[in-house]
């Protein structure tokens, strides 16, 4: 497993069976690296499959193929690409590598829109996040600044069709082993993590991650669908879930492998309800938009894409204190003031 920490797979023995690869490239986004991972053959004689594909972008492709040379195998080679979620750093190759290799790309339903058709640049979701953005007292020009780093962003992927769709307790065969499908709505709607009850592998892709907290990204309601959906309540509880399986490692999307899955997942859900208590004692002070809070909070200084990241995270802790009864949003006009309810005992 060459994405492991040698250190660390010295102290605890991390199951690494020899048809799964972990090959980490570079990105041009501020998480780092992405790590991808290249299971071998399904044990039926079929060929590799590859999970995530990197950015679209030279310095990522040409470490994708260097990686996958060192281990014999070309991009023609490549049977399958499944795709964890549809981010830029995830699946920006993919559209180039399914071109090249004919291989077969397989994603949950819920991402099939955006890698189709880069929904996230789409008319019907530029909307949803201007009346979002402006329902949360975000000024014009920051808004702006926002869509256009959400534009940079977009470079660095390309279309790619999706030739099969995966969905939670799908069983797939990959490097000689039964993987099943999970889907984890949180970081993404639709992404997808994998599990091997043998050997305890969780494949996490972005939903846990070791170093950095996953961001309940906002994103617009399926087509057809109204509401805008409430990624942090989803998340903590596809963390539970995740944490009752007590995985023996969870190999990420980025960073470093996991081996205490259950103790990281638990605490994670600690650290979103310290924050939404922090949101809340914010809002006994005195009331806010989401913006207000984000710079309270954050920074409004921050870079565009991050002061997006830092809104959704917010607005995901606004989201657990609705549910809970503890905050409510009272509009005067376009905005919404968020208000502190009284604890009822
Ligand atoms: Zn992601």
């Amino acid at each position: 497993m060459e994405c492991a920490d040698a250190e660390q797979a010295g102290r605890v023995t991390i199951p690494s069976p020899p048809t799964l690869h972990c090959l980490s490239l570079p990105t041009p986004f501020s998480v780092g690296d992405v790590n991808v991972y290249l299971l071998e053959s399904d044990g039926y004689g079929g060929g590799p499959t590859l999970l995530d594909t990197g950015p679209l972008w030279q310095p990522a492709e040409t470490a994708l193929r260097q990686g996958l040379a060192a281990m014999g195998y070309a991009v023609s080679d490549l049977d399958r690409i499944i795709i964890s979620h549809p981010h830029a750093d995830h699946c920006g190759l993919a559209g180039k590598l399914a071109a090249e290799s004919s291989a077969q790309v397989l994603a949950h339903p819920s991402s099939r829109a955006t890698l189709e058709h880069g929904s996230a640049g789409s008319r019907w979701a530029t909307l949803f996040y201007r009346k979002w953005l402006t329902r949360s007292g975000v000024p014009a020009q920051v808004q702006e600044a926002i869509a256009q780093g959400r534009a940079t962003t977009r470079q660095y992927a390309q279309s790619v069709r999706v030739d099969a769709e995966v969905n939670d307790g799908d069983r797939l065969r990959m490097g000689g082993s039964d993987w099943e499908t999970m889907l984890v709505p949180g970081h993404s709607g639709g992404l997808i993590c994998f599990y091997e009850p043998e050997t305890g592998i969780l494949l996490a892709s972005d939903h846990l991650i070791a170093d950095i907290s996953s961001n309940p990204v906002v994103e617009p309601p399926p087509d057809g669908e109204s509401g805008r959906p409430k990624r942090l309540l989803q998340y903590l509880q596809q963390l539970e879930r995740v944490a009752s399986l007590r995985p023996a490692v969870a190999y990420s999307g980025h960073g470093q492998p996991i081996t205490n899955v259950h103790g990281l997942a638990k605490e994670r859900i600690a650290f979103h309800y310290q924050r939404a208590d922090q949101v809340w004692e914010s809002l006994v002070e005195r009331p806010a938009t989401l913006f207000e809070l984000a710079g309270k909070l954050f920074s409004v200084e921050l870079p565009p894409i991050h002061l997006f990241l830092a809104l959704s995270e917010v607005q995901g802790h606004l989201d657990m204190l609705e549910d809970a009864g503890r905050a409510r949003c009272s509009t005067d006009g376009p905005i919404c003031y968020w208000t502190a309810e009284p604890i009822s005992n």
